[in-house]
């Protein structure tokens, strides 16, 4: 297949990007330098995360607040069912909605480490980020975003279950899916096929994760193809991280190139707070600031 040259990309793309809730003031000021150098990129909307176990609640919520007030960007507040009740998780859906905002990241979670990895629900919460969706749905109206996998989800039996779990989470309300990362565009394809197939209506953005340790993604990928060609791209930049995180944006840059290729126009960037690699995968992509 042939693919456009970056110098031949129009920017004709819109972006998302990803942070997550700062520990400490050094990456409070981290987090908000990437926010300040990201956002005249025009993203359609910046999401926070939530910590495992809900660790992050204060946290997530103290910086979300902060972007409505101080910044004309469209805020997405992760949610997880991890460790709360129905009624907890009402209270958090209460004051989002009390203080502006519009779009939530409806997740199961991850479990707290304590619980050996295995998702327990809460005896009186939600059991399935399907539930999640419906529950919020009920209680306001978000527009609410869920997490799709191109490679299937670990605990799912098979992958016909994991598709009718996001047709689940469609069904309940959800208007937008955002993938895991991956690096091979033939399983997002693949994945896009399917989900067409089984009637699952709402955008399925590709969730891009430039590589920041190549240990590390072996390590967190245990459904996710590392195809050949990348693992001789990384080869012996594992102690040199700065000419690594060059070779991460021009990678994740060209994963992009290629989904753009096969028509892809909708972008999700976990940024890890880090500006620079987000904005010259952007730049790279033909995207300019705005104004
Ligand atoms: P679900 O959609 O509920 O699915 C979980 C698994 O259970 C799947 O295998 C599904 O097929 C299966 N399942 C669900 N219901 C049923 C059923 N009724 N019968 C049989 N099987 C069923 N984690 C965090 O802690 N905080 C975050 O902020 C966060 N952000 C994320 C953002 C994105 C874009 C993505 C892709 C993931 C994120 N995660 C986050 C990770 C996520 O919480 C985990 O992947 C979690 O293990 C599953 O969450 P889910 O919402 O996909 O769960």
């Amino acid at each position: 297949p042939s693919y456009p040259l970056f110098a031949d990309l129009p920017g004709d793309i819109s972006v998302s990007f990803e942070f997550f809730p700062p520990k400490s003031e050094k990456m409070e000021e981290q987090l908000w330098d990437a926010i300040t150098q990201l956002a005249p990129l025009d993203p359609s909307f910046v999401s926070v995360t939530y910590g495992a176990g809900g660790s992050t609640r204060e946290r997530t919520h103290a910086t979300v607040a902060r972007l409505v007030r101080e910044t004309s960007l469209v805020p997405a507040a992760h949610l997880t069912c991890v460790s709360a009740s129905k009624d907890e998780i009402a209270e958090i859906a209460d004051q989002y909605w009390a203080a502006g905002v519009r779009h939530i990241v409806a997740l199961r979670g991850d479990p707290p480490p304590a619980d050996g990895g295995r998702f327990v629900p809460h005896p009186a919460g939600y059991a399935s980020a399907a539930e999640l969706v419906a529950g919020l749905r009920a209680r306001h109206a978000f527009e609410i975003s869920v997490a799709a996998y191109p490679e299937v989800h670990p605990e799912a039996v098979s992958t016909a279950a994991d598709l009718d779990n996001l047709k689940r989470k469609v069904d309940a309300g959800a208007t937008r899916a955002i993938t895991q990362f991956f690096f091979s565009t033939d399983a997002y394809f693949r994945f896009l096929d399917k989900v067409l197939a089984a009637g699952i209506d709402v955008a399925v953005l590709p969730g891009i994760m430039p590589v920041t340790s190549f240990a590390a993604i072996r390590r967190m990928s245990a459904n996710t193809e590392i195809p050949g060609w990348m693992e001789a791209m990384f080869e012996g930049l594992d102690e040199r991280p700065g000419p690594r995180s060059l070779v991460s944006a021009v990678a994740a840059a060209d994963l992009c190139r290629r989904l753009y290729a096969g028509g892809v126009r909708d972008f999700h960037f976990y940024t890890l707070n880090k500006a620079e690699q987000a904005y010259a995968i952007c730049h790279l992509l033909g995207v300019r600031p705005k104004g």
